[in-house]
């Protein structure tokens, strides 16, 4: 192992920053391809037999290329934002990134029109051959989805008029969130920052900070009731107008899942819910509290303060790495060496952290900022899980790599496991062995439990919503009740206004984004309970199911790589079992 640095490489995919020469003739040609590709889509008549495949074969194959292009310019863009949020130039990429995203996407809608008009028989022929055998799931989707939709026509209408009929709804919700703010011991906080006190140590902070973002948002609630009825209401006469009874379906779909393996799921979560009481019992008379309120369910219980340096911790990963799978940890070891970790504190970066890949040149990013707290560290196994997840896939077609929120954190997860429960194990002290454990047991409940009041609370909401506009009232109330039940009654105050303060609840992309996170929780759960039982020949197994992320539905991922049922209960028991002894070592510490 040779020495780390800590700041990232970008010259070997574009030579010379938001200034490179390379960069403007990459963009240029990725433009040209989309002249062509716009091109195609116009002249295109679709085949009546299956040895007209040429205009198809062509879009098809342009439009991954393009698509290829258009991932590899937007990830070296938001590398150079990231890394200096002054860097002017690149927010002028930025831009131009979004102009051709958009259009790209529109060229797409088109192109899935194109494939609406190839007759059925025609096209289940065709799509058996190559090359778009290997592509055909993918296909296949698509044209179903396109299918559910309204003729091309009524689609574009709903979208233009969507532009400032819905998706304004979304950003007049930021723009009003924006000028929010909230005094708090003489100073004037976002409400984000304040936000940010509700797991501070001290109880009164919390407290203090809780009851003003409570007011805050109380008192501008009557807005929001406004921005949420409308937006969800253009959503649903959308769906009305496609004959799309369940407001499940787009965000089913989308994550490439049935409605009864997330049925199972939030059951079989639902019976398991009890055995967190306990916990949150013992954390409240830990904190010296009779009830747990809702700002206390995340203040921590002490401090961990063992910290490593950036090569510690690197030389920790790639050695927690190879005990489950040597390919992983050689390739953690690559990421070091070819410094694709961009990991520096330093002023003007980007807060957060992400990993992205650049598919043309094969390589990735990781972009965060590392203190050396066990926190950080798990988050860079993180991020290198998902650097891993694209790795595997690099030989796959353009088509194949596109996963869904709910697998895309299957491998991060995994990654973070190990190292966390590594961490775990090594230990030095029983208070740190206590920080980490509780720092999973955490993460359990909020998954089963804040996402879980979420999710209630979105169902319920888009059925009275079908009935006419629901009130502020109302809404607090059906928030209230949401959490009440997801966190069994065990607090003794919970945030009505939760639906307000947030955002994804207002997300007007993807609808439901809450119960992907949960999926993917417990879906890499599984995946860590077979490969602890498999041992180091679960390997390929593992690489083989990241490979398949992008081309299966979830239920056919589990049938065929861990070979079981996700509409049915038992993995998700197994699941939450391995989640319950995490809580059991917990119980027994304190
Ligand atoms: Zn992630």
């Amino acid at each position: 192992m040779g020495t780390y640095e800590v700041t990232w490489n970008l010259d070997s995919i574009f030579q010379g920053g938001s200034e490179s020469v390379e960069l403007k003739d990459y963009v240029i040609k990725t433009e040209r391809l989309m002249d062509d590709l716009e091109a195609s889509i116009r002249q295109f008549t679709p085949p009546k037999n299956t040895d007209q495949t040429e205009d198809l074969r062509k879009i098809v194959e342009v439009m991954q290329v393009v698509t290829k292009q258009l991932s590899e310019f937007g990830a070296f863009v938001s590398c150079l934002s990231a890394q200096n949020v002054h860097d002017k130039k690149a927010s002028m990429w930025q831009s131009k990134r979004s102009e051709m995203g958009a259009r790209l996407g529109n060229a797409l809608t088109e192109m899935d029109q194109v494939f609406v008009q190839v007759d059925d028989d025609v096209w289940k022929s065709l799509i058996n051959q190559a090359p778009f055998k290997e592509i055909s799931f993918v296909l296949n989707e698509r044209r179903s989805l396109a299918k559910d939709k309204l003729e091309v026509g009524k689609e574009s209408l709903i979208n233009d008029l969507g532009v400032d009929g819905y998706h304004a709804w979304g950003q007049m919700y930021d723009a009003l969130v924006a000028k929010l703010s909230i005094e708090l011991n003489g100073e004037k906080l976002s409400v984000g920052q304040a936000s940010n006190q509700l797991d501070h140590p001290d109880r009164s902070v919390r407290k203090e900070a809780f009851d003003k973002l409570q007011e805050t948002w109380g008192e501008a609630s009557d807005l929001f009731t406004e921005t949420l009825n409308h937006l969800s209401g253009f959503r649903l006469q959308t769906y009305k107008h496609r004959r799309w009874e369940n407001v499940l379906k787009e965000p089913l779909d989308y994550n490439r899942m049935s409605e009864k393996t997330l049925d199972a799921m939030w059951e079989t979560i639902t019976e398991y819910k009890k055995h967190y009481v306990p916990y949150l019992k013992k954390k409240a008379e830990r904190l010296g509290l009779e009830q747990l309120s809702f700002y206390d369910v995340e203040a921590p219980l002490g401090e961990a303060d063992q910290k490593m340096s950036f090569q510690e911790g690197a030389e920790f990963i790639i050695q927690q790495f190879r005990k489950f799978s040597p390919k992983m940890a050689d390739f953690a070891e690559m990421a070091f060496e070819k410094r694709w970790i961009e990991a520096e504190d330093r002023p003007g970066k980007q807060p957060g952290g992400f990993c992205t890949s650049f598919p043309d040149s094969g390589e990735t990013r990781i972009f965060m900022t590392y203190s050396g707290s066990p926190s950080s560290v798990a988050t860079l196994a993180h991020e290198l899980g998902h650097a891993y997840h694209q790795h595997v896939m690099n030989e796959l077609p353009e088509l194949n790599q596109g996963y869904a929120m709910n697998v895309a954190e299957t491998a991060s997860t995994f990654a973070e496991m190990i190292v966390a429960d590594a961490a775990v194990k090594e230990a030095v002290t029983e208070a740190e062995r206590l920080v980490l454990l509780e720092d999973k047991v955490q993460r359990s409940v909020a998954f089963f439990m804040n996402i879980h009041a979420r999710f209630l609370f979105e169902t319920r909401f888009y059925d009275e919503r079908k009935q006419g506009v629901v009130s502020t009232e109302r809404l607090n109330e059906l928030m209230t009740e949401a959490q009440q039940e997801a966190y069994v009654q065990t607090l003794d105050e919970y945030d009505p206004t939760f639906w307000a303060s947030k955002l994804h609840f207002h997300i007007t992309d993807v609808p439901f984004y809450n119960f992907p996170y949960t999926f993917g929780y417990l879906f890499s759960m599984g995946i860590y309970a077979k490969a602890l039982e498999v041992g180091p020949a679960f390997e390929d197994r593992y690489i083989s199911l990241l490979q398949d992320t992008g081309k299966m539905t979830v239920e056919e991922l589990a049938k065929k790589h861990l070979d079981v049922d996700l509409e049915k209960k038992d993995f998700w028991v197994h699941a939450l079992e391995l989640c319950l002894s995490d809580l059991e070592s917990f119980m027994d510490l304190v």
